[in-house]
């Protein structure tokens, strides 16, 4: 193994990547150090490029990203199994958590880790051990006692990298939202979160499951992974006739479950207007620190509806993740969901293409780095 790796550091928003060779650390006992196979851009990695989602970068710069899948490259003295229990071994291929419920906390002692608040630590440069920080970058540190589970042979990598971001995110956002068999639900957003919301809602028994989106090919696409309805912004411009199109769609009485994976706050009171009477809306896509919204309280206590918001997921869904797609690969085309492949060293050009803000169309879902 060479003793070092290239990792592209992110220098803030407008600033082009720099592509850094870094040691390879010391992997700690209970630690595994991973080859990254593919690493997706998601949309909160889109925050942080465009500078929506503010936040302090460490001196040298950052390593981020997330949403990936690779081989274990060393084991930790300690590491004998993965997560389950199942032998683990170099080469072995693997999905894991990219963040760190501490096990000690309120919220961990309380049986929630995805809401330990410690769960993730600040952002760390390149400098800082143990220097593989994110998935954009050839290796990836899975710190002591990170979730980490072996993936079945019959999924290719494109299709698993996605599973410890946008697929756990919303089996266990939807989990969360109580969603349950027969009920209704509306997906705002038809990026990688919203089309495998749309796959997942179906698979639970869901009905209908309504997708938004203004984007003709995206539409296409939730179509594809089990939307009912595909509804084109573009179509219905005026914003109560939507409301009322829901209604129409779910008995008259709306969604029972509405779903914000736009990331953007405007969507948010459309998205609460649409569910029916002790409807429960769910927030997961506006990750932007200080994004505000203007809502009208009284539409939640008169509707006896509830908002839920989830960041990340208890590290038990990924194997559920990972059993979801062995399940269901014929059913829903989870192929078409990596469209655009990039090596490292032309990750400003993946960024780019990513970009679907002020776009008429786009043909991107996600881009992958193939580090
Ligand atoms: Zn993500
Ligand atoms: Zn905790």
């Amino acid at each position: 193994m060479p003793p070092t790796g290239k990792a592209a550091v992110f220098h803030g928003p407008g600033r082009p990547f720099e592509i850094r060779e870094l040691p390879l650390p010391e992997v700690e006992p209970d630690a595994v150090l991973i080859r990254v196979g593919v690493a997706n851009i998601c949309g909160s990695d889109l925050h942080f490029w465009r500078g929506d989602a503010p936040l302090r970068l460490p001196a040298d710069g950052w390593i981020y990203g997330h949403e990936m899948t690779g081989r274990v490259a060393r084991l930790g003295s300690r590491v004998k199994t993965d997560s389950m229990g199942r032998p683990l071994r170099q080469g072995d291929r693997v999905a894991y958590c990219y963040f760190y419920p501490c096990g000690r906390c309120y919220a961990c002692m309380g049986g929630e880790p995805a809401a330990c608040p410690n769960k993730i630590g600040r952002p760390l440069g390149p400098s800082q051990f143990p220097y593989f920080h994110g998935a954009f970058a050839e290796y990836y540190y899975l710190h002591p006692g990170g979730a980490i589970f072996t993936v079945p042979d019959s999924l290719p990598d494109d299709i698993v990298a996605s599973v410890n971001c946008a697929l756990s995110q919303v089996i266990f956002g939807l989990r969360k939202a109580g969603l349950a068999f027969g009920q209704s639900v509306v997906m705002q957003g038809a990026g990688g979160l919203g089309v495998q919301a749309a796959a997942v809602a179906k698979a639970m028994g869901a009905a209908p499951v309504i997708v938004v989106d203004q984007l003709p090919g995206r539409l296409d696409l939730a179509r594809a992974f089990g939307a009912d309805h595909a509804i084109n912004l573009k179509d219905i411009p005026d914003r109560k006739e939507r409301i009322n199109l829901v209604r129409k769609l779910t008995d008259g009485a709306g969604a029972h479950v509405a779903c914000d994976f736009v990331g953007l706050p405007a969507v948010i009171p459309e998205g609460i207007e649409m569910l029916r009477a002790g409807g429960t809306y769910l927030e997961i896509g506006t990750i932007s620190r200080g994004a505000r919204v203007e809502l009208e309280p009284a539409q939640l206590v008169w509707g006896s509806k509830k908002v839920i918001g989830v960041v990340m997921y208890d590290p038990s869904v990924i194997p559920q993740a990972l059993d979801f797609l062995v399940r269901y690969r014929g059913q829903f085309p989870f192929d078409r969901l990596i469209s655009h492949k990039f090596p490292l060293e032309k990750i400003d050009d993946a960024f780019r293409a990513s970009e679907w803000h002020n776009r008429e169309s786009t043909s991107i879902t996600r881009a992958a780095l193939t580090p």
